[in-house]
């Protein structure tokens, strides 16, 4: 492995914790260029660490921060645009819950909602979450029956 900055070979390998996208203090291995002292940090089975991280900060007892916050719905594959038009919020309410520097707070309900999702890491397009609630009230009831021994929408 090179210094890709000044292109010097034979890069120092060390194990640090480092912090991981402002959330957590993470084991990794940390290359240091002995000439001009870049660092290249890598995290193992990164995929794993995500969802490790992702679980543990959606049950932790304290609010969540706006990094936390970034964090989870990145974890969850949303642009910021995407998660405003899922919660039926502008962009830049969604800017503002994960800015450090003017940061609005998450309604608790709303929080509570991403750390749901965070817990199950299932995309919301699975339950259908991604329509509910994107057209008016129904002016009809749902009706269901027993098909082959369980019960259906009919
Ligand atoms: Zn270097």
């Amino acid at each position: 492995m090179k210094c890709v900055m000044c292109g010097k070979a034979g890069l120092k390998r060390t194990r640090e914790q480092v912090t991981y996208n402002e959330v957590a203090v993470v084991e990794a291995s940390v290359h240091v260029c002995p000439r001009c002292g870049e660092r290249y940090e890598g995290f193992d089975r990164v995929e794993e660490l995500s969802q490790t991280v992702a679980r543990q900060i959606a049950r932790r007892a304290e609010r969540l921060t706006p990094a936390e916050i970034r964090f989870l719905r990145k974890y969850l594959g949303y642009s910021g645009r995407d998660f405003a038009a899922f919660l039926g919020v502008t962009p830049e309410t969604v800017s503002r819950w994960e800015s450090n520097s003017s940061p609005k707070p998450m309604p608790l309900s709303t929080e509570k909602l991403l750390r749901y999702m965070a817990m199950n890491d299932r995309p919301v397009s699975d339950y259908g979450l991604d329509q509910a609630g994107s057209s008016e009230q129904a002016s009809y009831l749902l009706e269901f029956k027993q098909q082959k021994g369980t019960w259906a929408q009919s």
